[in-house]
């Protein structure tokens, strides 16, 4: 991975002019830029914190960094958003990833577009569940032929990027951790926890204690988004204490354990046809197993991704 100059990167993106920018997250600001030899990039800028009371802030910032460009610079699969350079210069933090023309899958199931037929997600079961298929590749290469192995930490729907021809790349490896050694055996304690509400697993936020089955857990949040077509957590105001699920878990695993599938495609996404619909159970009923309240009851990735594999199948 390449090292470049805070000059370079500031005339790629116009000074890093508002025009620029795609997106900004928890990290700081993402523009986007065309190298000179034509390859589009997206280069994410780190919030510059400066003085005083936020020398804390900026101590812990400077490490997240490290860590992102450590385990980035190790990591290189087909279903992971592959860094292609960095800049360490006064004071900067700056990446440099490969361009996802598609942009994250959570605008194509949640966004002013997910319902209006021009995304393929929409349209067609095979599509939808080969994204899932090969964000499950992207985190099972972290689990189990990483070295040593990556716990992600923030998988969701906002951290899976889409290509131009609409492969699943995960991405933003921000809170990643490296694992202590085979996760259910001996779990790494961390200090406090990181991650995403509605994505997070119960049981590390409870003991502080991360496994790969933490992953596995926002997994399967991820994988009943994709099936119903709902978001992790309803934020509309006038279903609150009315009774009616808040969350996609309490949505969709009850139907899926009394075998109802029919009750949680509701019309938010296509309907399935022939061997889709059996395809489709088959999918519920992983992304519920990954959500059980217990990581030991949980599958592992292969195993989610070898399910991935015979439904996509299927739907061929
Ligand atoms: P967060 O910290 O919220 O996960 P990021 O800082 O990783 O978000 O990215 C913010 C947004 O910028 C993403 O939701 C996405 O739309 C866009 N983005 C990030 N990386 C890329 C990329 N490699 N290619 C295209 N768009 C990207």
């Amino acid at each position: 991975c390449e090292e470049f100059t805070l000059k370079d990167l500031s005339r790629l993106t116009n000074g890093f002019a508002e025009e620029a920018k795609i997106g900004s997250g928890s990290f700081g600001s993402v523009y986007r830029a065309k190298l000179p030899d034509g390859r589009e990039v997206a280069i994410k800028r780190a919030e510059r914190a400066s003085t005083g009371a936020r020398r804390r802030r900026r101590f812990d910032a400077e490490r997240a960094f490290r860590s992102e460009l450590r385990l980035l610079s190790r990591v290189n699969h087909r279903n992971l958003v592959s860094l292609l350079g960095f800049c360490e210069e006064r004071g900067e933090r700056i990446l440099v990833f490969e361009f996802m023309p598609h942009g994250a899958l959570h605008d194509h199931l949640h966004g002013e577009d997910a319902g209006s037929g021009h995304s393929p997600l929409f349209s067609s079961w095979e599509a939808r569940l080969r994204v899932a298929l090969d964000a499950a590749r992207g985190v099972e290469y972290l689990h189990c032929y990483a070295v040593p192995p990556i716990i992600h930490r923030d998988i969701k729907p906002s951290n899976i990027l889409l290509d131009d021809d609409w492969t699943a790349k995960v991405s933003d490896f921000g809170l990643s951790l490296v694992s202590g050694a085979s996760a259910s055996t001996s779990p790494t304690t961390t200090s406090g926890t990181a991650g995403t509400v509605g994505y997070m697993d119960p049981e590390y936020y409870r003991l502080q204690e991360l496994t790969e089955r933490s992953d596995v857990y926002s997994f399967g949040v991820v994988l009943l988004e994709l099936v119903t077509g709902r978001k992790a957590i309803h934020r509309d105001q006038s279903q609150e204490g009315s009774g009616s699920p808040r969350n996609v878990i309490e949505f969709a695993v009850p139907a899926v354990e009394a075998g109802n599938i029919a009750k949680i495609l509701d019309g938010r996404v296509p309907e399935p046809r022939g061997h889709e619909v059996e395809a489709v159970a088959r999918v519920a009923k992983i992304g519920a197993e990954c959500v059980r309240p217990r990581g030991r009851g949980r599958p592992v990735m292969s195993e989610v991704v070898a399910e991935l594999e015979w439904a996509v199948t299927l739907c061929e």
